[in-house]
């Protein structure tokens, strides 16, 4: 899949150049916020997230022959361009994990769940294949 710096990293949207950012026509995601916080997790910190049994969601938001091929246990899948559609689905009170393969279309997804009202959305950075490196080597890397 290609991008280009005109359309939305949720929807394959058409972005709208603002004053002070750049904001998805369809989806309202705002490529550029004016104000940028510290949203990621790493592997060591989710994998102790899930010993201790936190509460939280792990959100996948890859293909589905992504999610078929290897995938983390107990997380819930919602492909990037479903998420405009399936946000509701969501606990907005709950921490969510978002994920994806090394960590960059994750990091959107979280970005957008915190624009939506979200309270504590994280993304794991490296994606599955720093999990399958570090954490989990019985996992099939792609
Ligand atoms: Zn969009």
């Amino acid at each position: 899949m290609e991008f280009n710096s005109f359309q939305c990293r949720i929807c394959n949207g058409k972005l709208v150049p603002g004053l002070n950012e750049v904001r998805c026509s369809n989806c309202n995601f705002i490529e550029h916020p004016v104000k940028e916080t510290n949203f990621k997790i790493n592997t060591d910190e989710l994998k102790r997230k899930i010993s201790s049994r936190e509460d939280f969601l792990v959100l996948d938001v890859r293909e589905k022959w992504e999610h078929s091929l290897v995938n983390i246990s107990g997380s819930v899948l919602i492909p990037m361009r479903e998420l405009k559609d399936k946000i509701n689905s969501l606990d907005k009170n709950k921490l969510i994990i978002t994920l994806c393969h090394r960590g960059v279309r994750a990091s959107y997804a979280a970005r957008y769940l915190l624009q939506n009202g979200f309270k504590n959305a994280k993304y794991l950075e490296g994606g599955i294949d720093a999990w399958a490196n570090k954490i989990d080597n019985s996992l099939r890397r792609y």
